[in-house]
Formats: C-alpha cells, structure tokens, sequence
C-alpha cells in the first residue's frame, strides 16, 4: 500500500503528506523498538521523496509550543533523539524540501497547508494538546508568520484513538464544553471532533478539514496504540514537506 496522504482528497502535488503504518515500523527514536527506527524512517520516507536524513524532529510534552524552522534547522531529531527541539509539539515552516514531523500512538497528529503563501505545519494533538487548543496556536503562528488566512487553509487529520474507543475521567467534562460521548455510564472523548470545531472556530472551512477516520485502538493490526500495548508501543510518523 502506498502512504496514506492526509491531504490527497484536495488534489495536491506541490505539498507531500504521509503518515505511516505499523508495518512500517516504529518510527520513534525514543520510544518502543528503537533500534530499527533509523531502517524504517529511510524506506518509509525515501518512498515518498523524502531524505530521512533532513527530518526535523520533537520532544514532544504534550504542550503547544510551536516552532517556526528553515534550513539550518535541517536534520534535527533525524538520526538522534538528543538533538530533536526540546518543549515542542508543533511545527511550521514555508521552506521547500524540509519535512517537519510528529510522532504519536493515539494522539492526533494534524496536518495544515496554506497553498497561497505557500506554507505548511504539522501539530501534536493529545488531549492536554487539545485542551490548550494547539490548532488555534498553529494557526495563529501561521497569521503572524506567513499572513495565512484561515479560510484559505487546508487541513487533515492523522490516525488517532477515537470516541468509539477513547474512555477519559469523569472531569473531563469540566475541561471540555463539546465533544465528550456519554455511553452506559462512561465518558469517551471525540478528540477529532474537537480539534475540528478549533479549527473552524479560526476560520478554516468544514469543506477544507479532511479526517480519515482511523481508529488507532480499534485497528491496532495497522497502527501503534499507547492505550493498547502500553510501553512497549512503537510510534507512527505524521510528516508534511513543501516540495
Ligand atoms: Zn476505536
């Protein structure tokens, strides 16, 4: 199977867009079987035209610091964990040929591209990511920095643990107005509900919010589940490039 692009239903060719699979292999550098990651990062992304070698990378904490990267920046958390942004969960860039990734098993990745400027971002959306609206700050950024407009922008979701499946406490409800599922007692959170309703609370249109659905807890055979396999969970790679 080829990659699955996020971003395919609007036709694009001047932006690249994947996420991968289990069969793919771990993607992370830090976390579930290391030491094949490098091997899987390079077939995956040759693949899709992409040099693993010039991935930028995060240490990711479930914050929404987002940073803005250009060519010097180039390979940072590609072949080590150590030198990847520390205190980042997103990021944005206009420069060509520099793909900007995040790593998750459960958590949403989602991925936005602005055609006119053109430029892209790439954000990790668990639910403290959620809860602080990362998709409004990556949008914000993208205004200061590029002069996006919301209405122009593009946007698609990864896979993620979803309300079928993704049982949250009971105060959560105090955390989150919308998007939280009350079934036989039992609370479950629509994460891609949510970031979806942040995204067109800044002006991105419905029409422009592709989500393939993709239950990572559910459908565990294809892609990594914290929830599922704790510890020893492998992470999937969500990686947008301008090209
Ligand atoms: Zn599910």
């Amino acid at each position: 199977m080829p990659p699955y692009n996020p971003l395919q239903k609007f036709g694009l060719n001047s932006v690249t867009a994947a996420f991968s699979r289990k069969q793919d292999g771990n993607m992370s550098l830090c976390y579930g079987d290391v030491p094949g990651s490098p091997e899987n990062r390079k077939k995956f992304l040759a693949a899709i035209g992409i040099d693993y070698r010039d991935l930028i990378c995060a240490k990711q904490v479930h914050g929404k610091n987002i940073e803005y990267v250009t060519e010097e920046n180039k390979g940072r958390g590609a072949l080590d964990y150590d030198s990847s942004f520390t205190d980042t969960d997103g990021f944005v860039t206009d420069k060509k040929g520099l793909p900007i990734a995040i790593l998750t098993a459960d958590c949403l990745s989602v991925f936005i591209y602005d055609p006119l400027r053109p430029a892209v971002a790439i954000l990790h959306a668990g639910w403290r990511g959620t809860e602080k609206n990362i998709c409004a700050e990556g949008i914000r950024v993208m205004r200061e920095r590029f002069g996006s407009r919301p209405q122009s922008l593009l946007a698609g979701f990864g896979p993620s643990i979803r309300s079928c499946c993704f049982e949250v406490e009971k105060d959560f409800k105090s955390n989150f107005p919308f998007g939280l599922i009350e079934r036989s007692g039992r609370i479950f959170m629509d994460i891609a509900l949510i970031n979806r309703r942040q995204l067109a609370g800044c002006g991105v249109k419905e029409e422009n919010i592709f989500d393939p659905k993709v239950c990572t807890f559910s459908d565990n055979d294809n892609y990594f589940s914290f929830r599922k396999e704790a510890k020893n969970a492998g992470r999937l790679i969500s990686v947008i490039m301008l090209k």
